[in-house]
């Protein structure tokens, strides 16, 4: 453990920009080294990308939900800090409507006719190619370039994907990125898949990153660490200004300003530019926060008297090929009879028009996708919440950065890689599960230990001027003295 800094006067050792999962988790890890921090969160609440409300009664998460094998270290911080976990239910079949029909079917694949096997070929091809790309370094693949230049719909279509497999990856870019297929940079998906442990990894719910839920939720892994900073963490402070000062920093926040040894901007990529930075950052910095722009993914919840789907011994999970909901899952608590909940995604180009809708027929649109899938007993609904992700301010989308074809190899190094004392973090700059609560959390960890590195260098280094400033003088062996 590197011994703590003596922080000048109203100075801390580490600021911390931004109380999402990534930015709490950083400060977190750096109090538990000895460190002293001060944590500004823009917004009036902490969390980010993690949320919840209850409706009902029934306790709801607005954005980051689901964890699964391989998330170790997003588990292993609710486990310290006490937040336990359920299994998605999953009992069942899940069901599709597909080019007008609704079916049933188990497993991960859906019955697409005679493009099943397709599907097939594509995800292969998709995994294998995701395994040539470097988990943290993409710009490294080999053809990094060609990758990137691709959107992963052109790719698609050049490797004559069947419509069917081209509407499944859609529904699967809508969820992952909030984006279309023809959105995303081929490079970046890739490394996504690569990072994720493969397309199966990511999307399945059994084995899968959709395996489990947070039993209280993932908002209360946030809630209970920033209860743990108390007067370290300051509300509807949004970071104005980092300046750097040679050994440190001066960062302005809502009037008040903190000198740090270093500091951690744990906000997403593309929010990164309403701090100004002084001395500016390299300009590359700048065009990277101008492409790596936010997806659009909003959040839909209907509860129920009872989980009715289940009766007809249905999984609650399901598949559409028309919006604005193409993707479900029952999200009622743990081992209840009742009330049920369904959770709908609504993301990409069906995002863009549903979520400029009044409330009501947003509600009336979801709940007409869930009795499309479900039945028409999905229209009575106690209780109905949405989310739509685009709306806040302080977080401009969701799930995570969709940086378009061309967007990755040429900003390879302005992602992650410290400037001077300042040090980034958000799920964006994770090297595994990037986009993902587990990599919001790792990368907090990561940022946190740049961190340390950075005060303890200052604390050595000024060390040594101490000692040789107050050294006694002592012989030579010319003959004078030194
Ligand atoms: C709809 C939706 C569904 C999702 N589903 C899942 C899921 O099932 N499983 C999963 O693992 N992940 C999921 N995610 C992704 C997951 O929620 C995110 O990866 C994660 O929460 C990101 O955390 P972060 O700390 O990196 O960023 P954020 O949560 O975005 O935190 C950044 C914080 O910085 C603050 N901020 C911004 N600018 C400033 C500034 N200038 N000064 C001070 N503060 C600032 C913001 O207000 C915010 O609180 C989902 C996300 C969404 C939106």
């Amino acid at each position: 453990m590197t011994a703590p800094v003596s922080p000048p006067a109203a100075g801390v050792d580490v600021v911390v920009v931004g109380a999402g999962l990534s930015g709490l988790t950083a400060a977190h890890r750096l109090r538990q080294y000895g460190l002293s921090v001060r944590v500004f969160e823009a917004s009036s609440r902490v969390g980010g990308r993690v949320s919840s409300t209850r409706v009902d009664g029934v306790h709801v998460d607005l954005g980051g939900t689901f964890v699964g094998p391989g998330q170790d270290r997003v588990i292993a911080l609710a486990d310290e800090v006490g937040v336990g976990r359920y299994r998605t239910y999953g009992a069942g079949e899940n069901v599709i409507r597909w080019r007008g029909q609704r079916r049933r079917y188990r497993g991960t694949v859906p019955p697409v006719g005679a493009s099943l096997l397709d599907v097939g070929r594509i995800q292969l091809t998709l995994d294998r190619l995701a395994r040539t790309v470097p988990c943290g370094a993409p710009a490294t693949a080999p053809q990094a370039a060609q990758l990137d230049a691709e959107s992963l719909g052109s790719w698609l279509r050049r490797s004559r994907a069947s419509s069917a497999a081209r509407d499944l990856i859609a529904i699967a870019a809508r969820t992952t990125w909030g984006c279309e297929p023809d959105e995303i940079s081929l490079l970046h998906a890739l490394h996504y898949i690569h990072q994720a442990g493969g397309l199966s990894s990511m999307l399945d719910t059994e084995g899968g990153a959709q395996e489990e839920h947070f039993v209280e939720g993932s908002h209360e892994i946030a809630l209970r660490l920033s209860a743990a900073l108390g007067d370290a963490l300051t509300l509807d402070a949004p970071v104005e200004r980092i300046a750097s000062t040679g050994d440190g920093v001066r960062v302005t926040a809502a009037d008040e300003v903190v000198t740090a040894g270093a500091v951690v901007v744990a906000v997403p990529p593309a929010l990164r530019s309403r701090i100004v930075f002084a001395p500016a950052l390299p300009p590359a910095h700048a065009q990277m926060a101008q492409r790596w722009p936010a997806g659009i993914l909003s959040k839909a919840y209907a509860v129920y008297e009872t989980p009715f789907w289940r009766e007809q011994a249905l999984s609650g999970q399901g598949l559409s090929d028309t919006g604005p909901v193409f993707i479900t899952f029952d999200a009622g608590p743990e081992g209840a009879d009742g009330p049920g909940v369904l959770l709908g995604f609504v993301g990409g180009v069906y995002a863009r028009e549903w979520d400029e809708l009044p409330p009501a027929e947003r509600r009336a649109r979801v709940l007409s996708s869930f009795a499309d899938l479900f039945g028409p007993r999905a229209l009575d609904a106690t209780g109905y919440v949405d989310q739509r992700w685009g709306a806040e301010p302080w977080v401009g989308g969701g799930p995570t950065a969709a940086p378009g074809p061309g967007s990755v190899v040429p900003y390879a190094g302005t992602l992650a890689a410290p400037v001077g004392r300042v040090v980034w973090a958000g799920t964006e700059t994770a090297d595994r599960w990037t986009g993902f609560m587990d990599g919001a959390v790792r990368a907090g960890e990561r940022a946190a230990l740049e961190a340390r590195a950075l005060v303890a260098a200052t604390a050595r280094s000024t060390a040594s001027t101490i000692a040789s400033t107050t050294a006694p003088l002592t012989a030579s062996p010319t003959g004078g003295t030194s």
